[in-house]
């Protein structure tokens, strides 16, 4: 009998490791990545080091499972570490976090309004968009709008975590503000009102958040986050309070990152 216990054994072993030590494939960085990053990238400039090492493993595990492909235009380094910077920077609360409903990031040459089958639900004079239906699983981005936000230091605007946030709001079927597979229930109503208000604000002229955050709630959140990312002492200094939900939602405080520099 002990040979079969053995057998039963090791197959019990060989299930277990297969289910819960899966491997997640991770791409090789490219040289000199890290240059790259502290120089285009303010959110991991911020992080002391061993956030550094644990934003570079994420890396390196989204490029190992996404791919990012040129449409007319081509991809090259710097490309694919700003595209998984986006990804990378409003999930960077969430371990264990990964984008199962993205599997390719399609980068266009310009806006891409003139592709008459993008363009119906594209977003923000159509830089980006997430797609559905057939294009269910991909994101489109203009390469110089995903290049621009992060080229700008003091910008509030970063179309890449912008359309990943949407995709972030997606995860529960709807995008509508509300990210119900991030956000705690007791927050909800308090993140409506929230939003409502700003929005007013924002209609009003009452507000420095993009004019475009004032076109519905999905939009309002998108382009909060990026402000939220983007310039985080900032937006906490003039938006405590939705300040204080976001690091409900993403599970992190972009503005208390310990920079060690
Ligand atoms: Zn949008």
């Amino acid at each position: 009998m002990a040979p079969i216990f053995i057998l039963i054994l090791i197959v019990l072993v060989v299930v277990i490791f297969a289910f819960y030590k899966r491997p997640v494939k991770k791409a090789v960085l490219p040289t000199g990545y890290k240059k790259v990053l502290l120089e285009h990238v303010a959110f991991y400039r911020a992080l002391d080091e061993e956030g550094k090492i644990r934003f570079e493993e994420k890396i390196k595990e989204f490029l190992g499972y996404i791919r990012i492909t040129g449409v007319n235009t081509n991809v090259d380094d710097l490309d694919k570490l700003l595209v998984a910077c986006s990804g990378i920077i409003p999930i960077f609360g969430f371990p264990e976090w990964r984008y199962y409903n993205l599997g390719e990031v399609l980068l266009y040459p310009d806006a891409f309004n003139e592709i008459s089958f993008l363009s119906k639900d594209a977003d923000r004079h159509v830089l980006g968009m997430v797609g559905d239906g057939a294009m269910q699983r991909t994101m489109i981005l203009s390469k110089p709008a995903l290049r621009s936000g992060f080229a700008n230091a003091s910008g509030t605007e970063n179309t890449g975590i912008h359309e990943f946030v949407h995709l972030l709001d997606k995860e529960d079927g709807a995008v509508d503000g509300l990210p119900e597979a991030l956000l705690k229930r007791q927050f909800t109503i308090p993140w409506l009102q929230l939003m409502a208000k700003n929005i007013v604000a924002i209609k009003a002229g009452q507000s420095d958040i993009n004019i475009y955050g004032s076109r519905n709630e999905a939009e309002f959140f998108a382009v909060a986050a990026e402000y939220f990312f983007e310039a985080p002492e900032r937006f906490n200094q003039k938006h405590p309070e939705l300040y204080n939900l976001m690091t409900q939602i993403f599970n992190q405080s972009p503005a208390h990152q310990n920079a060690d520099t």
